[in-house]
């Protein structure tokens, strides 16, 4: 193996493990250091037990969902063996349903199978984006500005929509409480950023993929895995890398990362320095500031913006149960719940993991339930999460989801044991949150750094990487770990083919519409669309 072919990846999410597999597939000697004691990061199971380990019920930090614009992920997916003759990929099953649940009603249920008529897709689609509450005259306003976005070119996207928030560009000032709720605030249950928060390029853009994900009659609009991310996926993963020559180490923290000013030097791991050739940083968006030393920074000058990408919690709950409670087939979003709840009733899907014999019969379903919003105060102890202590929060939830649900479709008495994040601990101003999640801010995406970065042998992946995939997820890490590999591999001067890439795609039948936008932006002048929409708005605020 020749001497410039050995990479060290820092981290083993999803987004390090990628990096690894193509790397190593392509022939490289890869190293990973990871700090936790399995793979997978903030995707990764946990036993519940410790005793019982990986036999007994396992935890995580929630849910995960593929929407149906997941490539990157899905593909690499593909190629992992699940050891029983399919791949991991197969492992994805389709949701039915998702369920819009309010305090004060039935609640909403849509279809998210495939639509077959158009009909089909508006009724799949009403409940979601207008919660049937919404006027008319304002679910038109909403769907002009998203055409405003669709038509606009990236340039414009990234230069004017980057600095405004989804509140400000969709005109939620201006609109009814229940325009507020179904199309601005919505947002929050899927990923912890506010609305008032988030950049309208992020927002809007990702909100397009999933609009559109509904349109697609080729693929389902949404897919979950059939049992716990790591048995289905992270460990087989696990044993396809250490079957490629990957050497993951585990237990083994990144203390340090030593650079001479131009590139990295060696990283220290277990007190010892280690080198390499090139070095991949696949650390949390917390930890990498942390090891940003006065030489990286010179080397990687676009390394110093991480330190100002925000984050906020996005933190889940398991409750184990002595039945199943369905709820729906697929989602449930609680749109009245100050926490931002949604959740999803695993056993459903879960279809090999036998949670009865995991626990010696007591339990029978599981009750996966994430918040994304720990600033608010709940309904309970009247005090956002954040100040609540573990067992408060735990409370907190169940209480939110009840509140929706009624307490015949889910009483106490089911309750059997629950699992709460461990990442969140108590400290004597409240709950502690080592695993935050990236929200992607006005005007953020220039500190957010390209994987290929300035020093020559270090590339950089994660789910705050500059890529595509403008949200933090999963495809968004798994995008960054093929950019980060394609750079490892453009720095050695490798004659093995790039790594594919998919960036998110918009309906080709808009291209003439951006390619024109592309023009008036180079020219000085507003999106048409931004034309009426000024009128509109100055109309507004001449209103008596
Ligand atoms: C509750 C919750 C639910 C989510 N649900 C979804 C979902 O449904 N769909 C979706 O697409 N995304 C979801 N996400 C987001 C998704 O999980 C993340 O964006 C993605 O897993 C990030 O991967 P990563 O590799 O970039 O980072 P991480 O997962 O953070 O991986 C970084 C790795 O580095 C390791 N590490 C840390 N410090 C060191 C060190 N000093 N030395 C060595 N290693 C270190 C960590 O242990 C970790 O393994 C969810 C996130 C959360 C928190």
């Amino acid at each position: 193996m020749p001497e410039s072919r050995r990479v060290a990846v820092l981290g083993g999410g999803i987004a390090g493990l990628t990096a690894a597999m193509e790397l190593a597939e392509r022939g490289y000697d890869v190293t990973v250091y990871e700090a936790n004691d399995r793979v997978g990061g903030k995707a990764r199971s946990m036993p519940v037990d410790d005793d019982a380990g990986d036999d007994g019920l396992l935890g995580e930090h929630g849910f995960r969902f593929f929407p149906a614009y997941y490539t990157n992920v899905v593909e690499t997916m593909e190629r992992i063996p699940d050891g029983d003759g399919r791949s991991v990929a197969d492992h994805l099953v389709p949701t039915t349903e998702t369920l819009i649940a309010n305090t004060d009603g039935e609640g909403a249920v849509a279809s998210t199978e495939r639509p077959s008529t158009p009909r089909e897709w508006l009724d799949a689609l009403q409940p979601q984006i207008a919660g049937g509450e919404v006027p008319r005259r304002e679910l038109a306003h909403f769907v002009s500005r998203l055409a405003v976005l669709l038509t606009s070119c990236d340039e414009r996207r990234e230069q004017e929509f980057e600095q405004q928030s989804w509140w400000e560009f969709i005109d939620a000032d201006e609109m009814s409480p229940a325009y507020r709720k179904h199309l601005a605030q919505s947002t929050q249950s899927l990923v912890a950023l506010r609305p008032e928060k988030g950049s309208a390029r992020t927002v809007g853009t990702i909100y397009l993929q999933l609009l559109l994900g509904q349109l697609d009659p080729n693929a389902p609009a949404e897919r979950v895995l059939d049992g716990p991310t790591s048995e289905v996926w992270l460990d087989p993963w696990h044993e396809y890398l250490d079957a490629q020559g990957v050497d993951v180490r585990l237990e083994s923290p990144v203390t340090a990362i030593h650079s001479d000013g131009h590139r990295v030097t060696g990283v220290e791991v277990d007190g010892e320095t280690v080198t390499a050739d090139q070095y991949v940083a696949a650390l949390p968006v917390d930890v990498l500031p942390e090891l940003l030393t006065p030489e990286l920074r010179r080397a990687a000058r676009s390394l110093s913006g991480v330190e100002r990408v925000e984050t906020a919690w996005m933190n889940g709950v398991q409750f184990y149960l002595d039945r199943d409670i369905e709820v729906v087939g697929g989602h449930a979003v609680y749109v009245d719940s100050p926490w931002a709840i949604t959740s999803v009733s695993q056993r459903q899907f879960w279809a090999d993991h036998d949670l009865e014999a995991r626990s010696d019969g007591d339990v029978e379903g599981v009750l996966s339930v994430i918040a994304s919003d720990w600033d608010t105060p709940g309904v309970l102890y009247d005090k956002p999460g954040r100040e609540c202590t573990r067992e408060e929060a735990v409370e907190e939830i169940w209480a939110q989801v009840q509140a929706h649900l009624g307490e015949d479709t889910l009483p106490d008495d089911a309750r059997v044991s629950h699992f709460l994040d461990p990442e969140l601990s108590e400290t004597p101003e409240g709950l502690r949150n080592d695993s935050p999640l990236v929200i992607n801010t006005v005007d953020s995406l220039r500190n957010r750094p390209d994987p290929d970065t300035e020093a020559p042998n270090l590339a950089v992946a994660g789910d705050y990487a500059r890529v595509d995939t403008d949200l933090a997820t999963m495809e968004a890490a798994s995008e960054a770990g093929r950019r980060a590999a394609n750079a490892v591999l453009d720095a050695t001067g490798a004659a093995a083919p790039r790594v594919e890439v998919w960036g998110l795609e918009e309906p080709r039948a808009f291209e003439p519409l951006k390619r024109q936008d592309r023009l008036r932006f180079r020219l000085g002048l507003p999106h048409p669309g931004e034309v009426g929409h000024d009128a509109w708005q100055l109309s507004r605020r001449l209103r008596p």
